[in-house]
């Protein structure tokens, strides 16, 4: 027993490497991009001076929620990071697993994304071997496949929450919807942690009343499992979100000096309802939330990428990327003026 929980930390603590490590290509490419973006200007108003990228909607739009995803990791990985390095009595070796899988899963494929989103935000430049977006793709991609595959991660993660839910959830009466339309209620972590909850709670009950139909009706198990796949890789999927805005919001509560509390809430806020705007066919469909309240959240979200523009290089130099690494032409902290392209 001793030997085999001994061989499973090691493959834990590669998952968390990986996630990390995914993470610092995700965290490399948005500095390049957010950086370039903020300099090169394209176009513009009629006898006006051409207008940088990152003033554009659609910019915001790319960059700027994988930025807030970013930051959410990057805190919900270091508390992982920590309790699996503390190795405290009081928290199960599964708890951790459970947790390593699911962010492994969402951090590399957030990885993927990003640095595509990255690409071509850079537009041609993005392209150019010594700009090394390519590189930290190629480097990246197969992160999403080695210390365990992703989507097999994930129906794991989903297997474990079903054994809770046989033990917590079976009479659970989910009555969660979401009439308000203010927007700042949309912005306070109440309503973000209550949709993000909801959601894994509701997808967990249902997958599990499929299931128990299957099993019900003489499905083998197994074929049961197979027939709601999907289901679980979305409950997982769902799981993972609610885990990394509660890890975010608890760091941000430690943290005392007010601007950067500030700030880090927005990125909170963006994060989760970039995360629930993406999501909406599903809140909708459930009537968690209301057309009129799903308009609002997209509103919201455009407001949100606005406030975070004018600190988004900021906040790419807040990773503290040592040129020399980042080894970028387009990307270097210093470099000043308009790109010709
Ligand atoms: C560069 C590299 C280095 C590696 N290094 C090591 C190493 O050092 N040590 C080591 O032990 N391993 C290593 N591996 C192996 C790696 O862990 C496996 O490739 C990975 O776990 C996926 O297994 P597989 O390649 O057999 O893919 P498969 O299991 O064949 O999966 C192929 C596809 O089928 C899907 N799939 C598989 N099973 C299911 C299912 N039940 N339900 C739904 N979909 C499913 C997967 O999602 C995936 O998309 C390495 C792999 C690579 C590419």
């Amino acid at each position: 027993g001793k030997r085999f929980f001994t061989m499973l930390s090691t493959l834990v603590g590669g998952r968390i490497s990986v996630a990390r490590a995914g993470l610092s290509a995700a965290k490399s490419g948005l500095t390049i991009a957010i950086r370039y973006g903020n300099r090169r200007r394209q176009f513009g108003p009629k006898d006006e001076p051409e207008v940088p990228l990152l003033d554009y909607r659609m910019h915001k739009r790319r960059l700027l929620p994988c930025l807030a995803t970013t930051y959410a990791l990057h805190f919900a990985l270091d508390d992982l990071t920590a309790r699996f390095a503390a190795k405290r009595r009081d928290e199960s070796l599964d708890a951790i697993e459970a947790e390593a899988n699911a962010l492994k899963a969402y951090a590399t494929w957030h990885t993927t994304d990003t640095l595509q989103e990255a690409r071509e935000a850079c537009g041609g430049q993005g392209y150019r071997a010594d700009n090394r977006i390519g590189r930290l793709k190629a480097d990246t991609d197969v992160f999403t496949t080695f210390e365990g595959d992703n989507t097999v991660l994930m129906l794991q993660v989903a297997k474990g929450l079903l054994s809770d839910f046989r033990r917590e959830f079976r009479d659970m009466n989910l009555l969660g919807m979401a009439r308000f339309v203010d927007p700042e209620h949309l912005r306070g972590l109440d309503f973000q942690r209550s949709a993000f909850e909801y959601r894994a709670e509701h997808m967990l009950q249902n997958v599990g009343q499929r299931l128990e139909r299957r099993v019900d009706d003489g499905m083998d198990p197994f074929d049961a499992f197979v027939d709601v796949q999907d289901h679980l890789v979305q409950l997982a999927h769902a799981e993972a979100e609610r885990v990394i805005l509660d890890r975010f919001a608890d760091a941000i509560e430690t943290v005392d000096d007010p601007p950067l509390r500030e700030a880090l809430a927005t990125l909170r806020q963006l994060f989760a309802l970039s995360h629930i705007e993406a999501d909406l066919d599903w809140f909708l469909e459930a009537s968690y939330v209301t057309p009129p309240k799903a308009k609002a959240i997209r509103g919201t979200v455009n407001d949100l990428c606005d406030e975070v523009r004018p600190q988004a290089e900021a906040l790419v130099n807040a990773f503290a990327i040592p040129d020399a690494l980042l080894a970028a032409p387009i990307g270097t902290r210093e470099r000043e003026g308009n790109e010709r392209g």
